[in-house]
């Protein structure tokens, strides 16, 4: 039972945004207070039920498997894997890190003066405003560009090098919640909402 009550349980957004993962015990909180629905997946469809409805449809579709099973006194519930939160719309906005991997992931492997997408490992990391210059480590001032770029570019403004960027670097707004803290069992076991959230998460130009 404490097992059980142990499990992660995914939640959702009104927008269907993926937006934390919790305990099932906490999410049997949030739904008892009314703050959540569960969202059951059947095959193409998405059903949403408020605890009452979900504990009715618990007792005619009995869980098959143990770890699906929520004993109470007088009855036993499925436990739910998705909840669908009524109140908070937004995405969490954490502080996404200056990382190679990030930066390579924000500018999609682009090289930023000549457009071509690379193998990250041919890739480096410009400091757009040279820092013998003063400029600094930040992501309005690195870019990813092409090794032919880089050098061409060496220590000098884009200008100075008559290069232009192809976009303004920007400190970017998302940040991949659901990645950092999912392990392969549970990727897979949510890859429906996860693929909605990815498609549907907000971002900036
Ligand atoms: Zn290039």
């Amino acid at each position: 039972m404490e097992a059980v009550l142990d499990q992660p349980v995914l939640v959702l957004n009104r927008l269907w945004q993926a937006v934390n993962v919790i305990g099932a015990k906490r999410a049997f909180g949030l739904l008892s207070r009314g703050h959540a629905s569960v969202v059951h997946h059947h095959e193409d469809d998405f059903r949403v039920f408020n605890l009452m409805d979900w504990v009715d449809f618990s007792q005619h579709n009995p869980p098959l498997e143990v770890m699906d099973q929520v004993h109470t006194p007088r009855m036993t519930i499925r436990l739910p894997r998705v909840i669908l939160l009524a109140y908070f719309d937004r995405l969490p906005c954490k502080e996404l890190k200056l990382t190679r991997n990030n930066v390579f992931e924000r500018d999609k492997e682009t090289c930023q003066y000549c457009g071509k997408i690379f193998e990250r490992e041919d890739l480096n990391l410009d400091h757009v405003i040279p820092r013998d210059f003063g400029g600094k480590t930040t992501w309005e001032n690195i870019v990813c560009s092409c090794i032919k770029c880089n050098s061409k570019k060496a220590n000098r403004l884009p200008h100075e090098a008559h290069m232009r960027l192809i976009r303004k670097p920007v400190r970017p707004k998302w940040r991949p919640v659901i990645s950092l803290v999912l392990g392969n069992a549970e990727r897979e076991r949510w890859k429906d909402f996860l693929d909605l959230a990815y498609w549907n998460v907000e971002l900036e130009d």
